[in-house]
Formats: C-alpha cells, structure tokens, sequence
C-alpha cells in the first residue's frame, strides 16, 4: 500500500467513526511529507488535517482562494516547489472542497462585492474570470490544477501528484487524480493556456542554448561578439513576444515574462532611443520590445526596467548569458 491509498483508508475509517484512526507515518516515512494546496475556507482549518490521519510536521499546507493553480510557473507552483526543494516534500495533493464559494461566485456577484468594498469596476483586471480563476466545477478545478503541477518545470517526473476533493460536511475524501497512476509523460496543460506554456518553455529552451554559446563566445575577438549578438537577437525577440502573449493569456506575471523583458533589454540594438515618455509613465521594456521588433507587443510586462544606456556588445552578452542561466535555473528548480 502506498501513502495515499493508506490516507484514503484512514480517510474512510475516520469517516465512519474511528476518529483516532491514523495513517502509520513510520510505514511511509519515504513519502512523507506532503505537500497540500486547499482553499481559504476556514471549515477546512480543523476538518482537512484531522480527516487526513497525519501529523502536523508531515503536512506541508499552501491556501489560496479556491485552491486555484493560474500557470505553470505560478506564485503557488513557487510554493510548492520550494516545498520539494527546500522542505523536502515528496508528494503534492491540491485538494479541492464542496461548498465552495469561489466556486459558487458569479463574476456579476463578484462586482457587487467588490462595489460594496469600495473596489471600482474599472481598476480591476478585465477578464475577471482569468484574474481570479473563478470556476464552474471543484472536481475539475482540481483536474485542471494537477495539470498545471504536473506540467510544471518546477516540479520533478519523480513527485507524484495527487488530486482529491474533500466533502465539507462529511470530511470524506475522494479520489478525483491518482497520482500514482497518471504517467508523468503524459503531464500536459490542454487548451490555449497548455498551448502557450509550451511555446514559451521550447523558447526558454532554445534560449539557454544560445545563452550558453553566448557565453563561451565571449572569449572571442569584439568583431565576432558583434555577430553572435545578431544572431541571438531573433531568437531573443521571440521569447519576449512568447512571454508576452503567455502573460496575456494565462496570466503568468513570472519569469516568462521577466525573461523575455531582460532578453529585450540585453540585445535590443535600439532600447536606448526609446524616448523618456515612454519609458516612463507605461512601460520601459514593452516600450523596448516594440522598438526593437517593430511589431505589435502587449503592453503587459512588469514595469522593472529603465531604458539601458548604450551597451558594448560583450556587455550585451554578458547579460544574454545572466539571463540565459536565470532561465535554466527557472527550469530546473
Ligand atoms: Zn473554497
């Protein structure tokens, strides 16, 4: 028996009234601990450990509003794979609860929330639905975020990512993804957002190659820097205009789109005639992408960069090769 067939048979003991009933820690202590993403809901502040059957040190416990995974490189995928890396967690469960009221929401509801907050309609993100990842069913809320863990750079092949709902009333667990079960090659996002996040991670690929031949080059004479540059540039203008669109698309507001905006700046030859104006008030380095490509960028990406002075060309690769480890380091993690 493996850890959470062990927590689902604890589960349904407990259920049926063996409230001391436990999950054997010393039989799993290879698995443990775990690492749980759930909903705010503060029903679940007693009722999710106890109905689990471990103790307190082997449940490593991330909350947000709807138990909600938004991308691949999320801020919560952050969480969870420094909760591998850094807390040694060796499974991950995102448990999704009935009764949900995240769920339960409707964008219009929503507003008249917000209103009665002081919150106004026009300084909230457009596509209220994208922003908060408002959902429809908790079973496939939780679906979708396995995917998401499961498709994660950040998240090694070895870690098994478990799905389960827990009835709010009953703290009975249930199944919904078997981690064990799911091969972890067949870890892919569906639909646009899927779409998106694999070509910004084939990007991200062909960008640390080129940032690592950029590197070596820098041994080279300035004459043949010059062209290693002109050569990553093209390569370099499509990661931005990838994280861009990503960013639009699935909201990721990490390091696709910080990647992309240092990668502009590192070889845009025209990023320091952008005027002040732009630069200023909206945003220096959407500014830098439209210069530098000439073509349509959304003006989406964080607002961290000044326009550069002038750069020599080996500066220029010296940051191309920053960013290029920045953006192995982003995977291997
Ligand atoms: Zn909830």
């Amino acid at each position: 028996m493996r850890l959470f067939e062990s927590i689902l048979e604890t589960n349904q003991r407990r259920v049926a009234g063996a409230t001391d009933a436990v999950v054997p820690a010393a039989e799993f202590a290879g698995a443990l601990p775990i690492a749980a993403l759930s909903c705010i809901d503060p029903r679940l502040n007693h009722l999710l450990p106890d109905m689990l059957g471990i103790a307190e040190e082997h449940f490593i416990w991330l909350r947000n509003a709807g138990n909600i995974i938004t991308s691949p490189l999320s801020s919560t995928m952050r969480s969870l794979s420094l909760a591998c890396a850094v807390k040694g967690a060796k499974e991950i469960v995102v448990i999704g609860h009935t009764d949900c009221q995240v769920c339960k929401t409707s964008t219009l509801q929503l507003l008249e929330k917000f209103s009665a907050l002081g919150v106004d309609r026009h300084k909230l993100p457009e596509n209220l639905v994208e922003y908060f990842g408002l959902f429809s069913s908790e079973r496939q809320n939780v679906m979708r975020g396995v995917e998401f863990v499961r498709a994660s750079p950040l998240i090694g092949a070895k870690v098994p990512v478990h799905g389960l709902l827990i009835d709010i009333k009953t703290g009975k667990l249930d199944w919904v993804v078997n981690g064990y079960e799911a091969p972890a090659s067949a870890a892919v996002v569906s639909g646009k957002a899927g779409e998106m996040f694999r070509k910004a991670d084939q990007t991200l690929d062909s960008f640390a190659r080129i940032g690592n031949a950029a590197a070596e080059e820098l041994k080279l004479p300035e004459a043949k820097i010059g062209e290693v540059v002109s050569i990553a540039r093209d390569v370099l203008q499509r990661v931005e205009q990838v994280a861009a669109a990503a960013q639009n698309s699935i909201g990721s507001h990490g390091t696709a789109a910080k990647i992309g905006a240092t990668a502009t700046r590192a070889v845009s030859p025209t990023a320091a005639s952008v005027p002040a104006s732009a630069a200023g008030s909206a945003n220096a380095s959407a500014a830098a992408a439209a210069a530098a490509t000439s073509a349509s960028v959304p003006p989406a990406l964080p607002p961290t960069m000044a326009a550069p002075a002038a750069m020599s060309p080996a500066d220029k690769l010296r940051l191309l090769a920053k960013v290029a480890r920045d953006a192995k380091a982003a995977r291997r993690k």
